[in-house]
């Protein structure tokens, strides 16, 4: 029906705390906490953030509290949403609602720019350490560069290659770039659609792909031209709803009984279609469900 061989990655049913991609990040992440013996993780993210309702479900099963600085909506400064778009909610609905379940200790703030709330993070971590706790801090999505090596790591699960090209919705950057690592040299592309307008998405993914060869002991890190980053399926901001994320919403789930999010993989599967469409992307294709569907139900 769409002219090419399309495969799906489902990291939707990893199956720890509702699944997605964070789930292989955590792996790593809390292995390194609790060898520092933390006894606290502090991070912070969206309010429908799912690396936040994954980490709270690790950290309550180890013991560690978990405190995330959260805002409904990160944009841009200057950056105009459309007036028509309904606020996100900050009641405990979609993952948040699971935040609460698992007790993590949610710190609101107002809606702002990314940087201000890492500072708000940053402050957090110096206060809890200040009243003697021992502190693990963890960046937004987990994108650290262990992060981006349990991407490196799950490229080895594929099975059904060669593709293509693989594509994913991109954020943070560690699933891309680990990804993007891991296929460096061969045929097979890595496809990131930016679910994030942020323009300096780029900088930021090729830093932590240097981060992650010096990490391995690569010789050669990525360039800027490894790092195929689209944003033409963005639309009107982070986690702002569009056309073609609920088209495609509703076109997966009436043709395969797959759910897609609307923040994430809605978006990353609508820029999937757009591009098979305009012939850019054929052959044998695989997108990476990076999970998402609590959010969902925040609508
Ligand atoms: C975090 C997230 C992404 C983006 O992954 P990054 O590694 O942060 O770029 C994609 N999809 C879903 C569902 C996510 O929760």
């Amino acid at each position: 029906m769409l002219g090419v061989d399309l495969w799906i990655k489902r990291d939707d049913l990893t199956g720890f705390a509702l699944g997605g991609n964070k789930g292989r990040k955590l792996e790593y992440l809390m292995a390194q906490a609790e060898d520092d013996g933390a006894t606290v993780v502090v991070t912070c993210g969206a309010a429908q953030s799912n690396f936040i309702r994954q980490l709270g479900a690790a950290c309550a099963m180890l013991g560690i509290r978990c405190v995330a600085a959260v805002m409904g909506l990160p944009y841009e400064p200057g950056y105009e949403l459309p007036p028509s778009f309904p606020r996100p909610t900050l009641d405990a609905r979609g993952n948040l609602l699971l935040d609460m379940i698992l007790g993590v200790e949610v710190r609101t703030f107002p809606d702002g720019s990314w940087e201000t709330l890492y500072a708000h993070a940053a402050s957090i971590a110096a206060d809890l350490r200040g009243a003697g706790e021992r502190v693990y801090e963890i960046p937004v999505g987990g994108s650290s560069p262990l992060g981006a090596y349990a991407f490196l790591q799950a490229a080895a699960e594929l099975n059904a290659g060669p593709f293509d090209a693989i594509v994913v919705p991109s954020s943070s950057g560690s699933t891309h770039v680990g990804l993007a690592h891991a296929f460096a040299g061969t045929a097979t592309r890595i496809v990131g659609f930016a679910c994030d307008p942020e323009p300096a998405l780029r900088d930021d993914f090729a830093a932590l792909a240097a981060a992650l060869a010096e990490a391995t002991g690569q010789r050669r890190g990525l360039s800027q031209e490894d790092i195929d980053l689209r944003y033409d399926a963005v639309g009107a901001g982070y986690g702002v709803p569009s056309h073609a994320s609920r088209e495609a919403i509703e076109w997966l789930a009436r043709t395969e009984g797959v759910f897609l999010d609307p923040i994430y993989t809605g978006k990353a599967f609508a820029g999937l279609l757009g591009a098979i469409r305009g012939g850019e992307i054929g052959g044998r294709v695989l997108f990476w469900h990076t999970g998402g569907m609590p959010a969902l139900f925040t609508a």
